[in-house]
């Protein structure tokens, strides 16, 4: 029964959500207005749930990197949007790949024995091209990863982290253990 209630609820929360986003994203919006961002997008949260939430799940974004966001990312999880930059950089680059994260009793766990890469940046659409460059200009995959961890995610989400990677010459090493 309780099921039903979250399922009837989110699919409500999915309509209110795409309500409210026609709103932020109004034409006559200033690209520096600073914005509300749901880390945990609403849509993925049933709404009986919502009050339970055990950690702040908003950030303030500049709307234009808001929009950037959700042109790329959708309405991806933390944890997806981490696992789909892995799968979009180059084969080998990454060499492990362990990502664990919590929302209530839940686990995600993403880990990743074989890296061959299932989605080609060249093939994304140019709007996201765009988006891409204006969020993380060129920095490296690692380090995009890395900022989605620590900035992109409410804290105390991802519970542990560990990747390494190699660029021309250079071993990158990031851990997390909650
Ligand atoms: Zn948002």
């Amino acid at each position: 029964m309780c099921n039903f209630i979250c399922y009837f609820v989110e699919f409500c929360s999915f309509f209110c959500h795409k309500g409210g986003r026609g709103l932020s994203k109004s034409r006559t919006g200033n690209p520096l207005q600073n914005t509300r961002h749901h880390l945990i997008p609403s849509s993925r949260i049933f709404l009986c749930l919502k009050n339970s939430m055990m950690y702040r799940n908003t950030k303030v974004v500049r709307r234009d990197f808001h929009e950037a966001w959700h042109t790329i990312f959708g309405n991806m999880t933390p944890i997806e949007v981490a696992e789909f930059i892995v799968r979009l950089s180059p084969v080998g680059y990454f060499k492990k790949v362990i990502m664990e994260a919590h929302l209530w009793n839940f686990t995600y766990l993403v880990d990743l024995q074989t890296f061959e890469q299932q989605y080609s940046f060249e093939d994304l659409r140019d709007t996201k091209k765009v988006a891409w460059q204006k969020l993380f200009a060129n920095k490296e995959w690692f380090w995009v990863v890395v900022e989605i961890i620590e900035s992109w995610s409410p804290s105390g989400y991802f519970t542990r982290v560990e990747l390494t990677a190699k660029d021309s010459g250079n071993n990158h090493v990031y851990t997390l253990s909650l």
